[in-house]
């Protein structure tokens, strides 16, 4: 018991020093603003919840949730199922950064669809088996030409379709939350498409040990290292699972 406690008390700590602030705009890049086509972000504010009554109550796949945050609406992306745009507040809060930073960066990007994140009381719903406790997230890609039927549905992403360069932004901006109470936990990517993204960052100066920390690509699709890993029928989207908050003790 003494030894749990100990333990217990090591892991709150390592989590306390890894702690970052949740804002980063001011390191952020500021990339093509003055292009005409820069589209207006008008999707900043949140909306009003009271803070800290989210709680997510039990397992992704077994689980419900209380007091939700809700995805706002907002330009430069589709919410394909508005009522299933729940989720607890760091969920909320870390899908919306992570989208809105990137449009900033990428002005020109077509329009992203947003898949399911929960019903507003959670629990199950239709073709999902997680998704149940306001902690996952379905985002779609981005591409060079927007696919036929996208954002209504998803599109499956090839070496020639994939705007890599935009899709890497995006899954950067949800892994690097990874160090963070209620950051990213765990996020399910194909691994060729992980591989597409790996090499375009590889040859655009991102870091081997950042692309080690984000990807489990190219140590195989059993590995289990990185935030990225390979899971069946995500070639057209990617699921991003982020952590139970320390407070949310409810929460598996
Ligand atoms: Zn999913």
């Amino acid at each position: 018991m003494r030894m749990f406690a100990l333990v217990a008390v090591i892991l709150s700590l390592a989590t306390v020093s890894e702690a970052r602030p949740r804002r980063h705009g001011s390191t952020k890049k500021r990339v093509a603003v003055d292009t005409p086509a820069r589209r207006e972000i008008t999707s900043t504010k949140r909306e009003p919840t009271v803070r800290n009554r989210d709680r997510s109550i039990g397992a992704p796949w077994s689980g419900r949730l209380t007091a939700p945050a809700r995805l706002p609406r907002g330009e430069g992306y589709v919410i394909r199922r508005p009522a299933r745009a729940f989720g607890t507040r760091d969920t909320v809060d870390h899908v919306h950064d992570a989208v809105t930073n990137t449009l900033e960066a990428f002005p020109k990007v077509h329009v992203l669809a947003i898949g399911d994140l929960s019903a507003e009381s959670g629990g199950q719903i239709t073709e999902h088996h997680s998704h149940q406790s306001g902690r996952d997230a379905d985002l779609g890609l981005f591409y060079k030409t927007k696919p036929a039927g996208y954002p209504a549905s998803f599109a499956r992403a090839t070496e020639a379709n994939l705007d890599a360069a935009a899709t890497w932004k995006l899954v950067w901006e949800l892994a690097k939350t990874s160090t963070e109470d209620g950051g990213a936990q765990i996020m399910f990517l194909d691994y060729n498409v992980q591989g597409i993204i790996y090499r375009w960052a590889k040859g655009h100066d991102v870091s081997a040990k950042r692309l080690d920390r984000v990807f489990q690509y190219p140590n195989g699709r059993d590995s289990a290292t990185g935030v990225v890993r390979h899971f069946p029928n995500h070639d057209n989207h990617v699921h991003v699972r982020f952590k139970c908050r320390d407070r949310d003790t409810s929460c598996r």
